[in-house]
């Protein structure tokens, strides 16, 4: 089980299917033994609709006569529990006289099931009984007895296996947790230098060092190109006159790296940010995850040796942009003119760092590894 993530949040794996299917049959089992032989006919009300699970697995163990019934109440909104109950959904089944086992997802402060089972008695119930899968003892009030338990729980806010995150996340087969600090750990580098330094090549050997993420936005659209896509149809003519993409584009397509990524344990960024304007955006997005680039790392050589990289690259890689002299000069000329002052950017805040790659790709590798390590 993995770390997932639900709309904006993400969850961390916290109660195993087997785990859950254990604490069900417990439960089913303790419920038999007060009314297997009883004569009694409850009415098993499942509060929907995080209970939906639980009952569907907790019904079919019951081994005497029962009915089934369900109410819709709501105290939650978002991940706040509001400790209001309101009935939404109301029960139409006539209670009076009856036993009825009250079936939760899950109890936190108490309030909104002792509400429930007040209601319950109002109506005339002779016996209200509560059962439910998952217990929070930190904070639960005592307040109304659990008569069948499945679990005990840490006060955090759970999904999976009916409890929701804003209506998201009941089907998952078994109970994540919130994690409220999912890139504590996350590194973020901000690889710099002009077009042919080689910090392609740095990257690729650090991923393979450190495992981190690579993310190239040249790579990125030129998978764009290759697929035909409209956004590759417009890059390619920027691309192929040597100038840059629009900002909107490269942030877009770096916001969902980071995003469909939240597994990775830091990300390595080359050829982003590309101007000043970018450089700002990265630090917004990550600012609103908690988060913020850890180094930015220089990787430069002269012109003329950038040049002579391109245009062996060219050989190689086959792309349009490294075979023309003028676009390759109109690269330089960006990469001097809107790419360099991002540098100051990252020296203003302290986070910048420059290698030389004069040298093999072995030494240059071992330079830049002790800056990024
Ligand atoms: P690269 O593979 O990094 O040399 O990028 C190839 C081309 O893709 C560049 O010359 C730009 O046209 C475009 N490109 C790559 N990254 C960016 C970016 N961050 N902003 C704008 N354009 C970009």
């Amino acid at each position: 089980m993995e770390r997932i993530k639900i709309r904006d949040k993400f969850f961390v794996p916290y109660i195993t299917n087997r785990q859950i299917m254990s604490a069900v049959d417990n439960v089913a089992e303790e419920i038999n033994a007060d009314f297997e032989n009883s004569g009694e006919v409850p009415i098993i009300l499942c509060v929907l609709n995080g209970a939906i699970i639980f009952t569907g697995h907790l019904l079919p163990r019951l081994r005497f006569e029962c009915e089934l019934a369900g109410i819709r109440v709501s105290s939650y909104k978002g991940t706040v529990s509001t400790g209001n109950i309101r009935e939404v959904l109301g029960l139409t089944t006539d209670i009076a006289g009856r036993t009825v086992i009250i079936v939760e997802d899950i109890v936190d402060t108490g309030q909104t099931i002792s509400k429930l089972c007040k209601n319950l008695e109002d109506r005339g119930a002779k016996d209200v009984r509560v059962c439910t899968l998952a217990v929070k003892p930190d904070i639960y009030s005592n307040e109304r007895k659990l008569d069948y338990v499945g679990m005990e729980v840490d006060s955090k806010y759970l999904v999976g296996w009916g409890f929701d995150y804003d209506q998201m996340g009941r089907n998952l087969d078994a109970i994540y947790v919130l994690d409220d600090k999912p890139f504590n750990k996350m590194k973020y580098y901000v690889l710099l230098g002009p077009p042919g330094a080689g910090k392609g090549t740095m990257a690729k050997l650090l991923v393979e060092k450190l495992g981190y993420r690579h993310v190239s936005t040249g790579d990125l659209l030129r998978k764009e190109i290759s697929a035909g896509t409209p956004l590759g149809a417009q890059a390619k003519i920027l691309i192929d006159g040597g100038n840059l993409v629009p900002d909107e584009i490269v942030i877009g397509m770096i916001r969902n790296e980071i995003e469909s990524n939240p597994s990775a344990t830091g990300f390595l960024f080359d050829g982003f940010p590309r101007n000043v304007a970018q450089a700002k955006s990265l630090d917004d997005m990550l600012q609103q995850m908690g988060q913020s680039v850890t180094r930015a790392v220089c990787i430069y050589v002269s012109d003329e040796e950038a040049t002579r990289r391109i245009k062996r690259r060219a050989l190689i890689e086959n792309r349009m942009d490294d075979t023309d002299e003028s676009v390759i000069a109109n690269r330089m000329r960006t990469y001097h003119e809107i790419t360099e002052p991002v540098i100051k950017f990252y020296k203003d805040c302290g986070k910048y760092f420059e290698v030389s790659a004069d040298s093999t790709i072995e030494e240059n590798f071992r330079r830049v590894s002790k800056v990024i390590d």
